[in-house]
């Protein structure tokens, strides 16, 4: 039987070189167009959970313990990272990570070199994002290194963008960013999932933002996937709103 997930976590465990348990029994699925947000406080494993998926564990001198992680059918602890990304799985890691002394359009034409793209799609690639991010547009010429955070936060999803992604994988994208840069970023992520069903996978401590944006939310704690459900229903809960919401 064909497996209906784009993404499917099961059961897995990871712990770091310091004996850290980081991750002890998440599991999730993550349905193709899917927009689905990974909560939970400091330390409860959503970076780890995310680097995991990438199959990038091993370079921070971690290590999956047990479980299983299949994506788009691959079993991603026996692909690399950059097959990973070839497949479609493409993240956005926390602190942007933008090449500062690139400009804009530099950074995110890294985005379709490292998959081989021809310039032709490059250029119209190029279009499609200045469409999505105009205020990038203005921007194009200027090293990234000196251009607003949320500017920078832009770029980095263009430069994943520009990597054709089939899931989209974000770690808290709205950390340092004010709400308006947040609320526009996520409009415009939305409308990248409505229009052309892009999958996204977020990782979010702000409760309040991710359930506005995601269709659906897991909760971490300790390592442990503790709860399941649609953005509503954890809206609603008060046991979601004492502890992540900030408000009883
Ligand atoms: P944050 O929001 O602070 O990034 P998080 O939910 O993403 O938190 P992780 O970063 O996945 O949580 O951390 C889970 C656990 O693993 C924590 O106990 C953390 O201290 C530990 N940990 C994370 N990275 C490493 C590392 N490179 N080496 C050792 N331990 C680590």
């Amino acid at each position: 039987m064909s497996d209906p997930s784009l993404l499917a976590v099961e059961g897995l465990k990871a712990t770091y070189v310091n004996a850290i348990t980081a991750l002890d029994g998440v599991g999730f699925t993550l349905a193709r167009g899917e927009i689905l947000a990974l909560l939970g406080a400091n330390g409860a494993g959503k970076t780890t959970t995310l680097k995991a998926l990438s199959n990038l564990l091993p370079a921070e001198r971690g290590q999956i313990t047990g479980g299983h992680i299949r994506f788009a059918g691959l079993d991603v602890t026996r692909t690399r990272p950059a097959d990973l990304v070839r497949a479609g799985l493409v993240q956005v890691l926390e602190g942007r990570h933008c090449f500062p002394s690139l400009t804009v359009e530099e950074n995110l034409v890294s985005g379709g070199l490292g998959r081989g793209a021809t310039r032709r799609e490059i250029a119209s690639d190029l279009d499609k994002v200045y469409a999505h991010f105009p205020r990038l547009t203005e921007k194009r010429r200027i090293l990234s290194g000196l251009t607003s955070g949320g500017e920078q936060q832009m770029t980095a999803i263009g430069r994943a963008l520009m990597s054709r992604p089939r899931l989209l994988v974000l770690d808290e994208p709205s950390m340092g960013l004010a709400p308006i840069v947040v609320q526009d970023i996520c409009r415009t992520l939305r409308r990248l999932n409505r229009e052309e069903g892009l999958s996204i996978l977020v990782a979010e401590q702000n409760a309040a933002v991710a359930l506005r944006f995601a269709h659906r939310a897991i909760v971490l704690e300790n390592g442990v996937t503790v709860l399941s459900g649609t953005a509503s229903d954890l809206k609603a809960r008060d046991d979601i709103k004492a502890f992540y919401l900030g408000h009883k």
